[in-house]
């Protein structure tokens, strides 16, 4: 089984394991070629199985500097698709040495240290790939059974049994580390999702799915921030159901609920959505911040906004303005300097204006 990460299969844990599986190899290979010529060799075929190790050590050299150059990118584009055949060279210089070491030099125990000395590190490295493990572990295993039977100093039943415990230990590693990488991507996927759903709670209305009143200051720093750049001026527009209470008494909770629902729906069709933001500001209130070029622009918007309500209709039968649900709005232009709360003291007095003026219209607030 290979794990697949989105729709990319994954080959290597991490970059920092490759890295310290391919400095284990230089250091192995080194430290064998030093055993070579510090005795216990025999001198005839010790260079053979020398330049085998140095070939490694080269090998290992190579990809060291090429996956410092690529850093995360080894599991991307070309290296990638290289890497069952880096990993099948690794392996099948590795079976050379095996072979040698048991069939020319007649080393089974150093063999089997050997061999866990370069397994466990290739199974750390490899374990989320099947097919690179397995690329790296077969020749070397068929190597050893091939030494096993051409030898002159013939595996014992205690080494086949030492074989079969390395290939054990091989396959149980990958299945813990396996277990821990998959138990560790599940709670990393769950925080994400817990951190969206926070996110979303914190900044965004239930019922109407709006931006709530907490998000709107926020918002309006960051609009500031941004017209400071730009010619355009920044307008704040209040909305108000008209006789809401009145829709209750008669509708019942629920179906304000719904209400409300829908004139959100009215306001979210109405905007601009690069530079236009509603929020639920409370109750029955609504507020939308634009960014125009001058006043006559906003109006539009809160003209659009009172069309759609209309369009809408949603019957009031408690309403003394109209059959149909309605709404007052008031609008204020920032001044700079201006803090959040004048700004919608101005836009609030306009809105009061627009309601004592009969309702269901808009009204522009005069700032400084
Ligand atoms: P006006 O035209 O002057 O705005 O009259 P109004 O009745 O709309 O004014 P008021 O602000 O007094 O009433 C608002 C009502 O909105 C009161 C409250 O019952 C209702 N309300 C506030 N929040 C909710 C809500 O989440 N759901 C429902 N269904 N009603 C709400
Ligand atoms: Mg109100
Ligand atoms: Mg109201």
């Amino acid at each position: 089984m290979d794990i697949k990460h989105g729709k990319r299969e994954i080959t290597i844990a991490s970059v920092k394991g490759y890295l310290w599986f391919l400095c284990l190899n230089i250091i192995f290979g080194a430290w064998l070629v030093m055993r070579v010529y510090t005795g216990g060799m025999i001198p005839l075929e010790a260079d053979d199985y020398a330049y085998t190790l140095i070939a490694v050590m080269i090998f290992s050299v190579l990809n060291l500097l090429l996956t410092f150059q690529l850093r995360e990118n080894i599991n991307k584009g070309l290296y990638r698709k290289c890497l069952p055949g880096i990993v099948l060279v690794f392996s099948i210089l590795w079976s050379v040495i095996f072979y040698n070491l048991l069939n020319d030099f007649s080393q089974p125990t150093i063999t089997m240290v050997i061999l866990v000395i370069i397994l466990l590190p290739a199974t750390i490295t490899f374990y989320l790939s099947a097919r690179l493990l397995a690329l790296f572990t077969a020749p070397i295993i068929l190597s050893l059974i091939y030494g096993e039977v051409f030898s002159p100093v013939k595996f014992t039943l205690i080494q086949g049994i030492g074989a079969v415990i390395i290939l054990a230990v091989v396959l149980s590693a990958r299945y813990i580390l396996l277990e821990s990488w998959l138990r560790t991507q599940r709670s990393e996927y769950e925080k994400n999702l817990l951190i969206k759903k926070l996110v979303k709670l914190a900044n965004y209305d239930t019922l109407t799915g709006l931006f709530n009143r907490r998000s709107f200051a926020d918002y309006f720093t960051q609009s500031i921030q941004q017209l400071e750049r730009t010619e355009k001026s920044l307008f704040l527009i209040v909305l108000d159901i008209d006789f809401f209470k009145q829709y209750n008494d008669i509708y019942g909770h629920v179906e304000g609920d719904k209400c409300l629902v829908q004139v959100s729906r009215c306001i979210e069709q109405s905007l601009r959505k690069a530079s236009d933001a509603a929020f639920r500001y409370g109750g029955e209130e609504f507020v939308v911040l634009a960014v125009c070029d001058e006043m006559p622009n906003a109006v539009t918007i809160a003209k659009r906004i009172q069309q759609a309500i209309s369009d809408a209709r949603v019957r009031h039968a408690g309403s003394s303005v109209s059959d149909r649900v309605t709404a007052s709005m008031g609008i204020a232009e920032w001044q700079p300097g201006m803090s959040l709360e004048l700004l919608l003291e101005f836009a609030d007095k306009a809105l009061y204006q627009a309601k004592r003026d009969g309702r269901n219209r808009i009204n522009q607030a005069t700032t400084p």
